[in-house]
């Protein structure tokens, strides 16, 4: 018997069922508010901004911040004063791999600028630091306060229908994250039969690959303290690969946000189960009422689930990198995994086709340190802008062989064999 599983699980005790009414409340709030004082005023925005594209005004990302101050605290706070570049590579080739599907990728020339720019999105990730430290956020923090604020408002602006939709759905579902564990205790005698039943579970919930491994501190978010979660369970979903070929159309941005929900499903109903057990858990999606508690892609790695690309994404030999990630925290007692080998290294180091495809030509051709590790690292300054204006991008996931249905498991055959010799 699985007690992680639907039918199986324990239902919330009463404190657990009197914190969801609460978190139910605070989040009808918050929906209530934001569609007050953000989605009413982005929509004016949008509009505003379309008719600023189409008289070739530049849009100064700096009047759009909600705070000045906050960035300035910031960039104080780092050594050195290097501001951002925002400038591509001068080597833009608008059509090379067969693997997307549009005629031709946009220049990557944007209608948005800083008059000020901020602190390097490089230097807050800590390129070039060689002491291990936890990351801080840049973009994606949903708060507005950091130093690319003002990009991120614009992204948040800009979005289509689809990802707006799909962002509100996943802030209703995170209502369950702050709802407490049921008091009474199951006690987990073999931990390796429990996370036999953890992956069997989540998989039941949606994703296709599942680890398990200890959450260093080194892979949390400034902010969050990991204390109280020794384990991260890590989940991938696979993505509609037909919509993410259309990178950087809006059909691809509807298979990546379609990802993000499925992969937030996932994590916040296998936390739920986790919770009914009377073990803390949290769910950790990239999108959400209070997003990235954590790196997703190295707890991917080192739960096994693949390797970091060159691409600075998961490359997993299933689906290559067509995956979205989330992962669930707890104090559950587990087995852990380990990280696998599966050749992802001598490949990237031998190939170039996301580099050479990446329109703004953020990525890097070899390894860099960043926070104490060497590993593959894309250009923050230079990827993040074109993202922003391209829905999202994605070709360098679309166009990594890896990607393509049934290759991974023969590059990796091939990969390992090419050692021996
Ligand atoms: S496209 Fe090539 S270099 Fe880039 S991540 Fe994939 S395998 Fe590595
Ligand atoms: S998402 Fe990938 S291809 Fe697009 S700009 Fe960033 S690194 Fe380049």
């Amino acid at each position: 018997m699985n007690p992680l599983l639907k039918n199986e699980s324990p239902a919330m005790d009463t404190w657990a069922i009197f914190g969801l009414w609460v978190a139910s409340l605070k989040t009808i709030a918050h929906l209530v508010y934001m569609g007050a004082f953000q989605v009413i005023p982005e929509k004016f925005l949008k509009r505003r901004f379309a008719r600023q594209i189409k008289q070739g005004k530049t849009i100064w990302l700096d009047d759009l911040q909600f705070s000045h101050s906050q960035p300035d605290a910031q960039q104080k706070s780092f050594p050195g004063n290097e501001i951002a570049d925002l400038t591509p590579g001068n080597n833009f080739h608008p059509r090379k791999s067969r693997a997307v599907l549009l005629d031709a990728y946009p220049e990557p020339k944007y209608p948005f600028a800083y008059r000020c720019l901020p602190l390097s999105g490089n230097i807050i990730n800590g390129l070039g630091e060689n002491q291990k430290r936890p990351a801080r956020k840049v973009f994606h923090s949903g708060d507005y306060k950091i130093a690319w604020n003002g990009l991120e408002r614009y992204f948040h602006a800009m979005a289509d229908k689809v990802s707006a939709n799909v962002l509100r759905k996943i802030l209703w579902q995170d209502r369950h994250k702050s709802v407490k564990a049921n008091a009474k205790r199951v006690p987990i005698e073999n931990p390796e039969i429990m996370s036999r039943h953890v992956k069997e579970a989540a998989k039941q919930l949606g994703a296709d690959l599942v680890g398990i491994t200890n959450l260093s501190p080194e892979y949390a978010f400034e902010h969050f303290d990991p204390i109280h979660y020794p384990t991260a369970i890590s989940l991938a979903v696979s993505m509609d690969l037909a919509g993410v070929k259309y990178a950087t159309a809006e059909k691809s941005t509807a298979a990546i946000m379609d990802g993000y929900q499925r992969a937030a499903f996932a994590s916040i109903e296998l936390a739920k189960r986790i919770r009914a057990l009377g073990w803390s858990a949290l769910s950790a999606s990239n999108v959400g009422a209070d997003t990235a508690e954590v790196l997703h892609v190295p707890l991917a790695v080192q739960a096994g689930l693949g390797q970091l690309g060159k691409h600075g994404s998961l490359i997993s030999k299933e689906f290559g990198s067509n995956l979205r990630l989330a992962t669930v925290l707890t104090n559950m007692p587990l087995a852990h995994d380990r990280p696998i080998d599966i050749g992802v290294d001598d490949f990237c180091t031998r190939c170039e086709i996301c580099m050479t495809n990446c329109p703004p030509q953020a990525i890097f051709d070899s390894k860099k340190m960043v926070r104490g590790i060497e590993k593959w690292y894309v250009n923050f300054d230079r990827c993040v802008p074109y993202f922003v204006a391209n829905n999202s991008c994605g070709i360098c996931l679309a166009v990594c062989p890896w990607t393509e249905p049934g290759r991974g498991k023969g590059i990796s055959l091939r990969m390992l064999a090419l050692r021996e010799q």
